[in-house]
């Protein structure tokens, strides 16, 4: 057994590699084991993010909304094209393209930086001793006073719909169709089912979501929520709240379909399609991560269990990103991976759990960040709304995109800033301005006394943070001051 790292981390998405990387640059002795690989067996790092999630999937909604706006924005500006159409082969090479040029990027990022790449697949044994078992077969025992679990997470399965990975697949499948279908199904109105059920629907498929809870999107503000509903809607997704599946068969012979059994308030329903996405969440990976004798714990749902800091209870044995509590976001596991790595240097780096920014990649885009009115509600905090929208703002309506709004909600006696909720184009962009104002604990005064460029889609940020204290200048005022 060798023992010539000071740290080992298990997984090589955005939390391991960050955290690999951060540990190397603190001068810690690193090696990463990372199973996913090419077809020669070469590691290749960046996890779902950089493979198979984040950045695939932007690559077919930016692709995808170019063609919806030649299609349907360019007309606005005087510009008429025709013959337009889509070559999907292309746009999913591009995005390969893309892929491979990122996850190229992070083993360049651990050369520079001296973390040791492992192509294989890591356990944790006892006494935080880590059993690797190559590509090859052969295995190797290594050990190191830290090791840091980032294993990361899979799709959920349900029973009435297993994934074939043809007819019916999951997030995986859905970046990878050859052609457009023509009906195509989603189980799931969350973030995947709303991200890529845009992206088919964009390019022609008639989707049609079912989504089991009677609410949408109820994590989301609802005014914001409800103003999603009705733009994608208006884009073409038929999204069934309340429907239930309860079973799916594939036709068998050359034109595959699958029809889809559910049940909603009007009883049972029966809807064909010829591909469906299945985007009901995805779980942690922790089967045959851990050996019995590891000593690190796992919840019901299969998490690690840890602290605040990302601590197991195995002193010297951490673990961040989709495989812990809380979001599954890759900024999350990012800054849990810089913080285990700065707490093994003997620093005390802290995340900001209340600070966690959220976006919806649909268009226009959904962003949020702290507490939404809901929420302070049932809290029963006192709380100042201001908001200004889009239809209003000078840029937005020069480029075209003057749906949604901003919304800032401030503490009613402090007037620090508790929450920031936008619709809107660049919403995401937008809310994270408001992220580095609250983390600095700005009140909606101190945005409101900051001067913003003109025209910018900032402005309207401007304009909610003035509205707050009933001061926005270019809208009509809620609170009069
Ligand atoms: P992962 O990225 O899952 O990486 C874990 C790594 O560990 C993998 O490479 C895996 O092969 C490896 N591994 C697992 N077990 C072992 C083992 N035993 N030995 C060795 N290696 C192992 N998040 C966002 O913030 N923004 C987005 O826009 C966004 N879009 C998404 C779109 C889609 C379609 C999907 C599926 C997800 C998206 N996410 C997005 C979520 C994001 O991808 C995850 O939150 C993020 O990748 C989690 O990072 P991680 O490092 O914890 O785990
Ligand atoms: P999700 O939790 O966002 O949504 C799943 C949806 O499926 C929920 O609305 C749920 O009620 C519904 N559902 C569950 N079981 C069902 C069933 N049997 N029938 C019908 N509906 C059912 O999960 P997701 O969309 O799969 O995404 C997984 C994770 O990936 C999320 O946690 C998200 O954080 C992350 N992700 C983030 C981004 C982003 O940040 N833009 C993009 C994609 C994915």
């Amino acid at each position: 057994m060798s023992n010539k790292y000071d740290v080992i981390v298990i997984g090589a998405g955005p939390a391991g590699y960050v955290a690999a990387i951060r540990c190397a640059q603190l001068g810690l002795k690193t090696a990463c084991i990372e199973k996913w690989h090419d077809d020669k067996k070469n590691a290749v790092y960046g996890g779902t993010c950089l493979n198979v999630g984040c950045i695939p999937s932007k690559a077919l909604l930016d692709s995808s909304h170019k063609y919806a706006e030649a299609q349907h924005d360019f007309k606005t500006h005087g510009i008429s094209a025709s013959g337009l159409k889509m070559d999907v082969p292309a746009m999913i090479a591009r995005k390969a393209k893309i892929v491979d040029q990122l996850t190229g990027g992070v083993k360049q990022l651990f050369t520079a930086n001296k973390v040791e790449g492992i192509a294989g697949v890591g356990k944790l044994l006892a006494n935080k001793t880590v059993q690797i078992t190559k590509h090859d077969g052969s295995t190797e025992e290594m050990s190191a006073e830290n090791i840091i679990l980032c294993a990361g997470s899979a799709p959920i399965n349900i029973p009435p719909a297993p994934v074939d990975n043809d007819t019916i697949v999951d997030s995986t499948g859905a970046l990878e169709f050859s052609a457009v279908p023509k009906r195509l199904g989603v189980i799931g109105a969350g973030v995947i089912g709303l991200e890529l059920g845009s992206v088919w629907a964009r390019l022609g498929s008639e989707v049609t979501v079912l989504e089991a809870m009677d609410a949408f999107l109820p994590a989301v503000d609802n005014q914001l929520a409800k103003s999603a509903l009705k733009i994608m809607t208006k884009q073409g997704l038929d999204i069934k709240l309340g429907a239930k599946v309860t079973g799916s068969k594939v036709a068998k012979g050359k034109a595959k379909s699958v029809t889809v059994n559910y049940t909603d308030k009007d009883g049972e329903q029966e809807i064909v399609f010829d591909k469906l996405i299945v985007a009901v969440g995805r779980r942690p990976v922790s089967e045959n991560l851990l050996d019995e004798k590891s000593g690190v714990e796992l919840d019901k749902r299969g998490f690690v269990v840890v602290d605040e800091t990302c601590a197991t209870a195995v002193a010297g044995v951490w673990a961040c990103g989709d495989l812990v509590r809380g979001p599954m976001l890759a900024h999350k596991g990012m800054e849990e991976g810089v913080m285990v790595a700065e707490r093994i240097a003997g620093k005390k780096t802290q995340v900001n759990y209340d600070l966690v920014p959220f976006v919806i990649y649909t268009h226009p885009e959904i962003a949020w960040v702290g507490k939404t009115e809901e929420q302070l509600k049932e809290e029963g905090r006192e709380y100042s709304v201001g908001s200004f929208p889009f239809s209003i703002n000078g840029r937005a309506m020069a480029a075209n995109e003057s749906d949604g709004m901003v919304k800032i909600i401030a503490d009613a006696k402090t007037d620090r800033v508790l929450g920031c909720h936008i619709i809107g184009p660049s919403a995401a962009d937008l809310m994270q301005q408001m992220v580095i104002a609250m983390e600095f604990s700005a009140s909606a005064e101190d945005i409101g006394l900051t001067m913003f460029s003109h025209p910018t889609l900032s402005e309207a940020v401007h304009e909610a943070a003035l509205a707050v204290n009933g001061h926005a200048i270019h809208g009509v005022n809620k609170r009069k001051r």
